[in-house]
């Protein structure tokens, strides 16, 4: 207040200063910011490159000073530290995942584990109801979903229905009698040699029989073709893999609440879907939250092209479904995800990696769509005269779009999530479309 009113006092009583001595000291004031702040700039644009910075001195320029450059986009930051290192390196290491499937011979040979006939019929039936859906709608249309689309959808059917098997504790060999987990085990040297890292042993519940079960967990999608079970961790590799061997560009979902899951490229949408095989889920990236209720810190995808920051696909409603992101400062995530596209890309064509820079765009406006809609609706929710009249309280509170989606969904929590992994009934299909339409073209 004291300074307000003295600046006001200095402007209204006659200045001293000659103009010419004002104006001087301004301009030179005026280099002075203008200098700095060009350093300030310069100093950060020479930190590192988005892409081909393998060998990078270590970038330690402090955050600009200045309020003005607050606005400026996050500049990408190499990890500082020993946790952040840690998360580069397991960030990096889940990255070659999706690299594990581009294999043509192998991929060929999973062809063979697939009833390529009934899917392809599958397919192509329903493909025709869209499309006859999207005419009876009126001439221009677009049927909600392509044929290739189509073509996951029923391999996801089939893996869930017919194929792959969830596993919690696997059944006594012996007596088939359920077991009770007993630890862990050094895999044997057959069941390393087949990718498996880790093995849980479990204990025949009946005490005559005493048998231990093993329960490799296998790494190998296409050893997973032979066993066929697992929790999310297989059903993704496995299903993701199948996703390939079909044509589709594919993408594993990691999730740092310890679930993953695969998106699929639709060429007829032009954006990536999300498929979740344990759930036989198409296309329905807030089952997690609103479905659930889980709250959620990272999503990452990884594909053979890169990796991308995909959390706010998942998670629409920071408030209510974000977790804090602590693992590492947001600049450094941006450092990790810009290392590992270059290096997928880094023995690309020219074009490729033109195309492959535009889908990165045209997804980020995607998801900045995503983020401004949920906010958007958060903000219709508020009733006016909640805010007129404080301490009115939620009673008054407008009826929430959102609130029958979510109780829909929330008939999950753990039990009820792992008694509809046994489910095999058939679903309605081709209804389940809880994203906004595609993309407004800017
Ligand atoms: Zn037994």
């Amino acid at each position: 207040m004291a300074d307000r009113n003295t600046l006001r006092r200095g402007a209204e009583t006659p200045n001293p200063m000659t103009d010419e001595v004002a104006k001087d000291l301004t301009e030179r004031w005026r280099q002075k910011l203008s200098t700095t702040r060009m350093n300030e700039l310069q100093s950060r644009s020479s930190s590192p490159a988005p892409r081909g910075f393998a060998s990078q001195t270590p970038h330690s320029a402090p955050p600009p000073s200045y309020s003005s450059l607050r606005n400026i986009p996050l500049v990408p930051m190499p990890p500082q530290d020993h946790k952040q290192l840690r998360f580069k390196n397991l960030m990096h290491s889940l990255s070659n995942m999706p690299c594990r499937w581009e294999n043509p011979g192998l991929l060929d040979e999973a062809l063979k584990a697939i009833p390529l006939e009934q899917i392809y019929n599958e397919a192509e039936e329903e493909s025709q109801i869209f499309k006859a859906e999207a005419e009876s709608l009126g001439t221009g249309k677009k049927p909600a979903w392509g044929y290739q689309d189509c073509v996951v959808r029923a391999l996801l059917r089939w893996f869930k229905r017919s194929f792959f098997t969830w596993v919690n504790n696997p059944p006594c060999s012996q007596c088939y009698s359920p077991t009770i987990a007993y630890g862990m085990a050094a895999p044997l040297p057959d069941e390393r040699a087949r990718s498996a890292t880790q093995v849980e042993l479990y204990k025949c519940s009946v005490e005559e029989c005493g048998c231990y079960e093993r329960f490799p967990r296998y790494n190998d999608a296409f050893v997973l073709l032979q066993t066929r079970k697992g929790r999310c961790g297989e059903w993704a590799n496995c299903f993701s893999m199948l996703c390939r061997a079909v044509g589709s560009r594919v993408r594993w979902v990691w999730n740092s609440e310890d679930h993953v899951w695969t998106e699929v490229y639709s060429v007829h949408r032009k954006r990536w879907i999300h498929v979740d095989s344990c759930e036989e889920a198409w296309d329905r990236p807030r089952l997690y939250t609103e479905g659930w209720g889980k709250k959620i810190a990272y999503c990452v995808a990884f594909s053979a092209d890169g990796a991308t920051d995909v959390t706010r696909r998942y998670v629409r409603n920071i408030l209510k479904y974000g977790l804090e992101r602590t693992r590492v400062p947001e600049a450094v995530l941006h450092y990790i995800i810009a290392e590992i596209r270059a290096n997928r890309r880094a023995n690309m064509s020219k074009q490729d990696k033109f195309r492959l820079q535009g889908e990165d765009m045209r997804e980020e406006r995607e998801l900045r769509y995503n983020y401004i809609t949920a906010i958007a609706q958060e903000i219709c929710k508020i009733n006016p005269e909640d805010i007129l009249k404080p301490g009115n309280g939620a009673g008054n509170r407008r009826a929430d779009p959102d609130a029958q989606k979510a109780a829909e969904g929330r008939q999950s929590g753990e039990a009820e999530w792992i008694r509809r992994r046994g489910e095999g009934g058939r679903g309605t299909p081709g209804h389940q479309n809880e994203n906004p339409p595609d993309l407004p073209p800017r």
